[in-house]
């Protein structure tokens, strides 16, 4: 595969047991690119993420930063430089914000290990404020902040983020989203589930809709009439 490709995901299936929810999916990023995973509720976004990070086994092809992830389950993801932010903040409400955030670089080298939760702080100074205060004091959209902030202490390479407005207020999101665009900026690939089909075309570059199981449409966020042809995809007429 070409040399700026990222994540390559070929003939991708999944499900839950015997329930089969993803079929032959085909989909792709590149270095520093960010990427939107639309679709209606149901669709398959959150297994699809699942599927990619190794959290759930799953059939087909997903290569990451040239490796052959064939088998590869969570840690070896996180190794290879992949997080995945889970929808919901999953934060350790009586631990403090620095210690929310040492957590997530476990098993690093002491100093670099406090480098990086200090360079995924500046990202947020909302929440770099209050890294004395415990996690369960800071309201939901700060306890998002702070999941993205965790996705972050690894350097990864790709950050996959489930729903990350999910539950804020408008003003929130958009704070969560300016600093999913400021991590884009900063070379990091973003792979972003989000229901806010608006929002999400003004923070990437590309976007994907996944339609029962299966990937229904590709394009450029900025193509004109987009939201007619994502519609269209959702309910199955593209
Ligand atoms: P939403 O926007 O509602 O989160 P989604 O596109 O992320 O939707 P998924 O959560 O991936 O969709 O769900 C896809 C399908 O898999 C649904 O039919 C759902 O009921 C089913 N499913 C999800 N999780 C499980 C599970 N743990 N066990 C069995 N079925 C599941």
């Amino acid at each position: 595969s070409a040399p700026d490709i990222l994540l390559e995901v070929k003939g991708l299936s999944a499900g839950y047991g015997k329930i089969g929810v993803l079929h032959n999916v085909a989909l792709s990023i590149a270095t520093g690119e960010a990427v939107a995973l639309l679709g209606p509720n149901g669709a398959g976004k959150t297994t699809l993420l699942k599927a990619i990070s190794g959290l759930i086994g799953r059939g087909g092809e997903v290569r990451f930063a040239g490796r052959d992830m064939a088998g590869a389950g969570p840690r070896e993801a996180v190794a290879a430089g992949l997080a995945h932010v889970v929808e919901g903040h999953r934060v350790f409400t009586q631990l403090s914000v620095f210690d929310n955030l040492l957590l997530a670089g476990y098993g690093m080298a002491k100093t670099e290990r406090r480098r990086q939760v200090d360079e995924a702080l500046a990202f947020f100074p909302e929440i770099a404020e209050k890294r004395h205060d415990r996690a369960g004091s800071l309201s939901g959209g700060q306890q998002q902040m702070l999941a993205v902030a965790q996705g972050l202490v690894r350097r990864p390479r790709l950050l996959m983020l489930d729903e990350p407005s999910a539950g804020l207020s408008p003003v929130l999101v958009d704070r969560v989203l300016a600093a999913t665009r400021r991590l884009r900026q900063d070379g990091t690939a973003i792979l972003l589930v989000e229901q806010l089909i608006e929002k999400a075309l003004a923070t990437v570059d590309r976007v994907y809709a996944l339609a029962r199981g299966t990937i229904v449409l590709e394009a450029r966020a900025d193509e004109p009439k987009l939201p007619e042809r994502l519609e269209r995809a959702y309910f199955g007429q593209d």
